[in-house]
């Protein structure tokens, strides 16, 4: 029988009860094994599990993301565990150590895993176009689950009785003093999201009148994005536009892009606007269900059978009305 530790920072969140509620439903003995400044919050929450074990490193040293920190910590917990799995949520945390840890452990490692059974795990190749279910006798074998890929652990609280597992570190060559991050709202790319919204290079094309208006497309599009929190997507023209000194929109990036050599992102509904909808974009767009566009042209790629809706219109027009209604 396999001793299946679920192996987690003590703060990711949704991902990490989502991974649990997989760990669980393999089978095996399942140990909880936890890292992080305090675990004990969070082995509390998930106390009613059914782990025959909870294991745990704590203290200020792993309260920060750090490599040389959370590796030592989680190939510890491992090593305590003696596991023949180990399943991990795919945070950025865990994705940046884990193949390391395996390595310390002498196993193997999956990554960007989407579901797990006894038939092995499942994970999609070559941009997501085929999906492959992968089978391995060697152990002890490191499997990543991608998040919002798996229903999150709701079991009962309690208290649990963690079994502090020592780490002692090396010399620490890296002082994290602090987290530079973008605030929450500027943060365009949200893969919990309702509504994909995608800008083309259209926004940023001369208009009827002649004239370019990027710092109005600017507005309307995060004007929008705050409203409805919806996660923005992008076509590769409007990204590239940057490096041939265009006017740009500023928040957009690369990993805006949807498509072929972009992302392929999951969300219910999305929205094209100022887009053609050619081939290499929709392509990202495949796992989104219901598709509606914005284009002036009623003959662009939209109108090809590759949206539900196409509004012959101005999207300028048409976000600008939108958002005057959501107020
Ligand atoms: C190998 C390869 C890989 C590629 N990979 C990708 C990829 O991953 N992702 C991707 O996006 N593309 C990819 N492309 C490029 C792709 O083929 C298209 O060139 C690109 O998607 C076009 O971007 P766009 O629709 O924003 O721009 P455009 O083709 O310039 O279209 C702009 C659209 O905006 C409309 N418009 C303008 N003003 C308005 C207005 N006021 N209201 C409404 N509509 C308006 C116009 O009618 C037009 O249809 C790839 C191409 C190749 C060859």
């Amino acid at each position: 029988m396999e001793t299946i530790l679920f192996l987690s920072h003590a703060d990711a969140g949704k991902p990490a009860l989502e991974a649990l509620a997989a760990a669980q439903e393999l089978g095996g003995t399942l140990v909880v094994g936890l890292f992080g400044a305090d675990v004990q919050p969070f082995a509390n929450a998930i106390a009613g599990c059914g782990a025959a074990r909870f294991l745990g490193v704590s203290g200020a040293d792993f309260a920060p993301a750090r490599y040389a920190s959370d590796a030592a910590a989680a190939a510890a917990l491992v090593k305590a565990s003696q596991a023949t799995m180990v399943i991990a949520p795919a945070t950025a945390r865990m994705n940046r150590i884990l193949a390391g840890v395996a390595q310390r452990c002498g196993g193997r490692a999956d990554t960007h895993v989407t579901g797990l059974s006894a038939a092995g795990v499942t994970r999609w190749y070559y941009r997501q176009r085929m999906e492959a279910v992968v089978q391995r006798t060697h152990r002890p074998w490191f499997i990543a689950l991608e998040a919002g890929c798996h229903a999150p652990y709701t079991g009962a609280a309690g208290t649990a009785a963690v079994e502090t597992v020592p780490v002692t570190l090396p010399a620490l060559p890296t002082t994290v003093t602090g987290v530079h991050a973008p605030q929450s709202d500027q943060q365009t790319i949200r893969p919990d999201a309702k509504l994909l919204f995608v800008a083309g290079a259209g926004w940023t094309k001369k208009q009827p009148d002649g004239q370019t208006h990027v710092p109005e497309a600017a507005e309307l599009i995060l004007g929008f994005l705050h409203k409805t929190q919806a996660s923005l997507g992008s076509s590769k023209s409007l990204v590239d536009l940057s490096g041939e000194g265009q006017v740009v929109l500023p928040f957009m990036s690369h990993l805006n892009q949807i498509g072929q050599t972009g992302a392929t992102p999951r969300h219910p509904k999305g929205l094209a606007t100022c887009c053609h909808g050619e081939e290499p974009h929709v392509v990202g767009w495949r796992f989104i269900n219901e598709r509606r566009a914005i284009n002036l042209d009623a003959n662009c790629g939209w109108a090809r059978g590759k949206a539900d809706v196409l509004y012959v219109a101005d999207a300028f027009e048409v976000m600008r009305k939108v958002n005057a209604l959501l107020g």
